[in-house]
């Protein structure tokens, strides 16, 4: 990977929460690359140690853990086992995140006739179950690993959390409420955890990635016969000023400065688009 520019993370113990996603292994990556010890955390934990297992391969220092970000206790012991094989962590990304088809609705605007059409989810067919589920694995699974990991850092110099939130967080994208309202609690609590925190010395900032094509969207994004992009595809690109999708890579630039010290250590409790300008456009 060629990361934009680089920064000094030799002896630094980096956390990155769904570490095994398309996204996140990515960042993984750029902060192994700067020298961190990666430890990569994710529910699959056959998808954490493959990412781990490809940034060894290139010398990279990192190791697999299985966790999951809802129950405190798995992430406990996995607290425990990447202090005894890199140290205390000192950088923590909540990168574990996404939505559910049960918080999804089927069109983007209610019609009178849709009441009738048992085909459709609407608005009045959302499963609560699924909101459920869409708000803790984006909200309570930054805020608890959070509790977890944060409590390594008190008392350490230059730690910081970095969450991930989503350009649907400023204005809420058609079709999905719980992904939209739950990314909004992970930017409102990444404020209010950068003031928490601001007297034992962890920033706290997020990443409010535009659209990547990834996993989880991969369905919604390119349609499976053709191949080709979906409508609402092409709608986001049309929504979109630069006209494409994000790569991967065009997070790591932001990453890598919000968590150096040198770089932005006065920058706490904010919340930067990496969009290609979606949430700066109004469609006119
Ligand atoms: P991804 O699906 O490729 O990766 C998510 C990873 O999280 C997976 O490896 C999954 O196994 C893991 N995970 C899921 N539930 C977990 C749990 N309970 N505990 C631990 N790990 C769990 O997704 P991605 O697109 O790389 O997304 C990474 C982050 O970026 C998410 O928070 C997502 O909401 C956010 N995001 C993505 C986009 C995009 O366009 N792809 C845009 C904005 C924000």
């Amino acid at each position: 990977m060629s990361i934009p520019f680089s920064i000094d993370l030799s002896n630094r113990v980096a956390v990155v929460t769904g570490g095994g996603g398309v996204l996140c292994s990515q960042l993984a990556r750029a902060l192994a690359e700067c020298g961190a010890k990666v430890a990569i955390l994710d529910l699959n934990a056959e998808a954490a140690e493959a990412a781990a297992e490809g940034l060894r391969a290139d010398g990279l220092t990192a190791k697999g853990f299985a966790a999951n970000v809802l129950e405190r206790a798995s992430l406990e012991a996995a607290a425990e086992a990447v202090k005894a094989a890199f140290g205390p962590c000192d950088l923590l990304l909540n990168g574990a995140g996404g939505n559910h088809p049960k918080g999804t609705t089927s069109k983007e605007w209610l019609e009178e006739a849709d009441l009738d059409d048992p085909s459709l989810t609407t608005f009045f067919d959302l499963d609560p179950k699924g909101i459920e589920f869409v708000f803790n694995l984006n909200f309570l699974g930054s805020l608890i690993p959070s509790q977890v990991f944060a409590r390594q850092m008190i008392g350490r110099k230059g730690c910081s959390i970095i969450n991930i939130s989503s350009m649907n967080a400023f204005c809420p994208l058609t079709k999905i409420p719980a992904y939209s309202g739950a990314k909004a609690a992970v930017s409102n609590f990444t404020q209010w955890l950068a003031v928490h925190f601001s007297k034992v010395g962890i920033r706290v900032n997020a990443l409010a990635p535009g659209f990547f094509l990834t996993n989880q969207n991969h369905k919604l994004l390119i349609d499976e016969a053709s191949g080709e992009f979906t409508a609402r595809a092409k709608k986001i690109i049309d929504h979109t000023p630069m006209g494409r999708f994000g790569e991967p890579q065009e997070l790591v630039g932001t990453l890598l400065w919000l968590v150096s010290d040198a770089a932005s250590g006065f920058v706490n409790g904010i919340v930067v688009p990496i969009d290609g300008g979606f949430a700066a456009y109004s469609g006119v």
